[in-house]
């Protein structure tokens, strides 16, 4: 407006000059006319110097309102009429002019000379004053200009109102860009470009200027967000403290370390101070005063007690700055959160306290030794396997371990062509020797540590004394092989009794003569003997390898008593000893034991009490509670009794004490047996004898309730057996490759008429007979030369023709494991040789219509010991 205003100012101006200009040169013009006009007229009054005429003319002039004096001179200069003022005249005068004009300012002076037929008769001078007019002029153009400018001033302000907006749009727009970018630092907001002038240039050059401050600003805030992600991995805090305003300035990650917000704002020593452990802040105390004491940078580490009660281990360093003059004014420093840390160092140190615990705590020995053969270390218990009183003495002992400890030096390259092949060795054997040069078994577990290049640094592992395993082991080795000789004897000498006594039987029962029986009666008698030593043998080699099973189960005292005094009562009888029991039995008294095998015992006591008490003794059969939870039960007698010093040999097997020197019959294992027997029950036997008074041996078993509910048992009688019923049209078919077995069935089986024997030596063949005939009952040998019996039973079981025809397996092999397995596949019954031709006969009818189911079940109960199927003693 302004610059409008000057110029309009200048162009008025400008304007009123050359106006001024033409309005003095149009005044000069017309004065000139005006001077030349009157000058003429003046003529004659100046020949004439007519006075009045002269002034008359003159003051015609009177009426230009621009000229203000006028005079008219004669030639010689005098004045002859004039008007004006005298500052006029002077003025005309000083001008001095002949002819022309002279212009002073707003004043203007004329000469005109008065010409007369050619002669100057005078000079005419005019002063024409332009002030009025110019000062009218002036007047009227001011007022034209206070007009135009208002009209101008008011154009220009409505023009640069629309005019302005192109340019301060723009301008605006940025402004508030940079305002927004301001109020809420964000870098990202642009300025929108409008135009491509002067403004759309600043623009650009605006949001350039935003790119390069966001793209510094992004850069900076992911160092940032970096620096404040490795301090919170590293839980590594920052702080500052301003000594002079007591401030303490924290990173995030410090306040998080501290368990605070950082909203919470600055900190002050004090409050700090509160924050460390109770214990430690004197420590932080003294360590930051000597940091600000000049000492070098504090290195410390305190605990801290959070809010929430959890205590964190710090790390903290800082540093102090100074003032010109040396004065401490700020510290800073970091602060770590070392916790995890100090807990993992706990825990290796815990770790290795304990591994060092069962390093030297272990009972198996622990070495490091070096391929060449010297331990490294070894802890206290392979000191010991060694035989030395400390693992120092063990390692400075040992200069060659292949040499000196291995008694077989070549294992020893074995072993080390093994670990340095596969890397480990596990349950690697061998003997060594011991610092007094006796000799151990041990296993070794190894493993190689190689180096970085791969090189076998050492080896180290365990080692554990394995001697006594080793000598089980053996034994057990032994063992095994005398019960696999024992099973071996007992199956060969069985199979040829098997003759003899199944053969002798049938003799007696075909009514031989006196001399006859008597020499039949030797060859049972001695046959039984034989069979009864294989038996017990057997017996004791079972309970010694462990591998005789007892079925414990509550047994009915008075039962058990009635039951073997009922077997006993013919020998007694026989021997004319008075066989009684007490009168008390009481039938709820039960003791735990496996009730064949109790029997069994109880057996051998009567039989030995019967035995060896002359013709018209007395046994008597007893039991007594007694206080300890036990039935003690005592077979007395009225016998010879037994030496005091002969007692410890007992129960000696083979030991007889003199009876062999005797007729009476005996193996010497009876005892033996008895005992072992007893013991694996958790029962005791003993004795107490006074020679020829009598002795009383008892056994004890644990007292036991009596069963809720008892199941009816089989009694089985004594003596000779007959068949019920006399089955007719019936098959057997006997599957056995020893002729003399085969020709005592057949001759069995003679006493049956009706009854068609099929035999075969072959398993195979047995098959194939059994499908093709399908007989009533198959007897199954197992040792068969081409499939063992078992496999036969099972395919008979198999095989749908065959499923349903009974088997009875005829067996030599007396061991429960056997007979249990042959049952579990399918057997009806197990039959042991030689066999007992009364029972024999039995199981023959037994099977005779009666199916597979009930038969196992009859064959459970009747089987269930081995001895149950050999003739009674
Ligand atoms: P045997 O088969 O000889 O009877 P035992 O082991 O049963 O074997 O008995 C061992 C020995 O103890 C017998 O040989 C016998 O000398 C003696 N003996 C056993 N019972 C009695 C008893 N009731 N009276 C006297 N001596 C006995």
């Amino acid at each position: 407006m302004a610059i409008t205003a000057v110029v309009l100012l200048l162009a008025f101006g400008a304007i009123f000059y050359f106006q001024a200009c033409i309005l003095r040169q149009h005044a000069t013009h017309e004065l000139s006319v005006v001077g030349e006009i009157t000058a003429r007229e003046c003529g004659a009054a100046v020949r004439f110097k007519d006075e009045d005429a002269a002034s008359q003319i003159l003051s015609r002039l009177k009426d230009m309102p621009q000229v203000v004096s006028a005079r008219l001179d004669l030639a010689n200069h005098q004045r002859l009429a004039f008007f004006g003022t005298l500052r006029d005249e002077a003025e005309i005068k000083a001008a001095r002019l002949k002819s022309g004009f002279t212009i002073n300012g707003d004043r203007i002076i004329l000469a005109q000379p008065v010409m007369l037929g050619g002669t100057q008769e005078g000079t005419l001078s005019l002063l024409a004053d332009l002030r009025t007019t110019t000062s009218q002029l002036l007047k009227l153009y001011g007022s034209i200009f206070t007009l135009v400018l208002i009209a101008s001033l008011l154009v220009a302000f409505v023009l640069s109102g629309q005019f302005l907006r192109f340019v301060t749009d723009p301008i605006l727009r940025l402004a508030d860009t940079a305002r927004t970018v301001a109020d809420h630092n964000d870098y990202s907001v642009r300025a929108t470009k409008t135009c491509n002038d002067e403004a759309g240039i600043l623009t650009d050059a605006f949001n350039q200027m935003l790119d390069q401050i966001q793209s510094q600003d992004s850069k900076l805030r992911g160092s940032e967000e970096k620096l404040a992600q490795a301090q919170h991995i590293a839980h590594l805090g920052y702080w500052e403290r301003d000594l002079d305003a007591d401030r303490i300035y924290w990173s995030d990650e410090t306040y998080r370390i501290f368990g605070l917000q950082p909203q919470e704002g600055a900190m002050r020593f004090d409050r700090f101070v509160e924050l460390v452990h109770l214990d430690d802040r004197e420590m932080v105390r003294q360590a930051i005063a000597k940091t600000l004491d000049g000492e070098a940078r504090h290195d410390i580490e305190y605990r801290i007690v959070r809010r929430d009660g959890e205590v964190r281990f710090i790390h903290s360093q800082g540093n102090v700055v100074k003032d010109s003059s040396g004065q401490p004014y700020r510290m800073f420093g970091t602060a770590q959160d070392v916790t995890e840390q100090k807990r993992a160092e706990q825990a290796l140190r815990d770790a290795e306290h304990k591994y060092r615990a069962i390093f030297e705590n272990a009972i198996e020995g622990i070495f490091q030794s070096t391929p060449e053969g010297k331990f490294l270390s070894v802890n206290p218990a392979l000191a010991r396997i060694f035989g030395y009183d400390s693992p120092e003495e063990l390692i400075a002992s040992i200069s060659d371990i292949e040499q000196i400890i291995y008694v077989d030096p070549k294992r020893r390259e074995e072993f080390k062509q093994l670990i340095e092949a596969q890397g480990s060795v596990e349950l690697f054997e061998y003997e060594v020797f011991r610092k007094n040069r006796s000799k151990l078994w041990l296993c070794e577990n190894s493993r190689v540590v190689r180096d970085d290049q791969g090189k076998v640094s050492y080896y180290e592992g365990t080692v554990e004394d394995i001697t006594e395993r080793k000598r089980v082991e053996e034994v057990e080795r032994a063992s095994k092989a005398k019960s696999e000789f024992l099973s071996r004897m007992s199956h060969e000498l069985r199979t040829p009794l098997n003759a003899i006594l199944g053969f002798g039987q049938l003799l007696e029962r075909q009514k031989p003569t006196e001399v006859q029986r008597k020499r039949i009666g030797y060859i049972l008698s001695a046959g039984k003997h034989l069979l009864d030593l294989i038996n017990e043998v057997l017996d004791i080699s079972r309970i010694e390898a462990g591998r005789m099973q007892f079925s414990l189960e509550p047994v009915c005292v008075a039962d058990a008593l009635e039951e073997t005094l009922d077997l006993m009562r013919p020998l007694a009888t026989e021997r004319t000893i008075q066989l009684s029991a007490s009168a008390d039995i009481d039938a709820g008294v039960h003791v735990l034991a496996d009730r064949q095998r109790f029997k069994q015992v109880l057996l051998n006591l009567l039989n030995n009490a019967v035995k060896y008490t002359p013709f018209f003794g007395e046994v008597t059969v007893s039991y007594q509670v007694t206080g300890n939870e036990k039935v003690r039960v005592l077979v007395s007698d009225t016998g010879p009794g037994i030496p005091a010093e002969k007692l410890a040999l007992l129960f000696t097997p083979f030991e007889r004490l003199g009876a062999e020197q005797s007729a009476i019959e005996g193996t010497g294992l009876g005892l033996a047996l008895s005992q072992r027997l007893m013991q694996a029950m958790g029962g005791s036997i003993g004795v107490e004898s006074d020679v020829g008074k009598g002795s009383t041996f008892w056994i004890e078993l644990p007292l036991t309730k009596s069963p809720l509910e008892r199941f009816p048992r089989d009694r089985e009688a004594n003596g000779v057996e007959q068949p019920s019923s006399e089955p007719a049209n019936r098959s057997i078919l006997y599957i056995e490759d020893n002729l003399s077995n085969l020709a005592l069935i057949e001759q069995m089986l003679a006493e049956r008429p009706g009854t068609a024997l099929l035999t075969t030596m072959q398993g195979k063949v047995g098959l194939d007979l059994a499908r093709q005939h399908s007989p009533d009952l198959i007897l199954l040998d197992l040792h068969l030369p081409d499939v063992p019996g078992w496999d036969v039973l099972s395919q008979l079981k198999a095989d749908s023709t065959t499923r349903h025809i009974p088997v009875v397996v005829i067996s030599a092999d007396a061991t429960r494991r056997q007979i249990n397995r042959l049952m579990a596949s399918g057997a009806a019954h197990y039959l042991t040789k030689p066999l007992d031709v009364n029972k024999f006969f039995r199981v023959l009818d037994e099977t005779s219509g009666v199916d597979g189911a009930e038969q196992s079940a009859a064959a459970a109960i009747s089987n269930g010991d081995a001895k149950e199927a050999c003739p009674s003693p």
